[in-house]
């Protein structure tokens, strides 16, 4: 009853001429399929983004928001001029926000519902640190990165929204979680969203993020509780991104 979905975080890379080449080769093989995929590239791309995907399949995110809707905030994009340009997706919180440009949990649930707030749905991002998995308060941590935008946005703002499971020991690394490993925080995430609504959690998609590459896809997207991925390095080849959409 979830619908697959799979989305391309391209993040600070490429340029306007690959980044063309990038959208035109994924929406050319996008074949129709039960997937939902989309691809958020660097702000300035997705004007080309826009023009090239017209009319297929393929969907446009960004990589991040404001938390702020307008005004004299320099350098910052909002949530509308996202909608602008089409945006369904924008990514909050991925750890390369929280640990590079210091973005708290409260920073995070105020951008998820700026987003939310103009009808954009949020992939809101959670993953424990290498150090925190060795200290084995994953759990702890994940619960404190969705609590607080459970409870600053209400598990309703969850009907529209994606979670990515990230663990960030797991992202550019190579190293991928488990399968096993990832199902069991899929499962949890899942779970406490269920303490809150059981059928807003039955119908989120959770899907996950790190070193997801078209030869460990397969096996990661059968586990009941992965219902896609968010994809780095490889959604940067066309022919990668497209084989993982079809995995899921
Ligand atoms: P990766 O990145 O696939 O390159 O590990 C995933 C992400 O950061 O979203």
């Amino acid at each position: 009853m979830r619908q697959p979905f799979v989305a391309g975080n391209w993040k600070m890379n490429g340029s306007r001429e690959t980044a063309t080449e990038l959208l035109e080769d994924v929406v050319q093989g996008l074949v129709s399929s039960h997937c939902e995929a989309a691809v958020c590239p660097p702000y300035v791309y997705l004007a080309d983004g826009l023009r090239i995907a017209k009319g297929s399949e393929l969907v446009l995110g960004a990589q991040n928001v404001s938390e702020e809707e307008s005004g004299a905030f320099t350098g910052e994009v909002s949530a509308s001029m996202l909608q602008d340009f089409d945006c369904r997706y924008v990514i909050v919180g991925h750890s390369e926000r929280r640990g590079l440009f210091g973005e708290s949990d409260e920073t995070v649930a105020r951008k998820f519902m700026a987003a939310a707030r103009q009808g954009l749905r949020p992939i809101l991002c959670v993953g424990e640190t290498l150090e925190e998995r060795e200290q084995d308060v994953t759990e702890q941590v994940i619960r404190r990165q969705l609590d607080a935008v459970l409870n600053a946005a209400g598990v309703h703002a969850f009907v529209e929204a994606v979670v990515a499971y990230e663990p960030v020991w797991a992202i550019g690394t190579g190293q991928t979680a488990s399968p096993e490993q990832a199902q069991a925080v899929h499962a949890m995430i899942r779970a406490r969203v269920a303490e809150a609504d059981d059928t807003i959690a039955d119908r989120l998609r959770i899907i996950y993020g790190g070193s997801v590459k078209a030869g460990n896809a397969a096996e990661l997207f059968a586990r009941p509780d992965i219902d896609g991925g968010l994809i780095g390095g490889a959604s940067l080849d066309a022919d990668s991104f497209l084989s993982i959409c079809e995995s899921a």
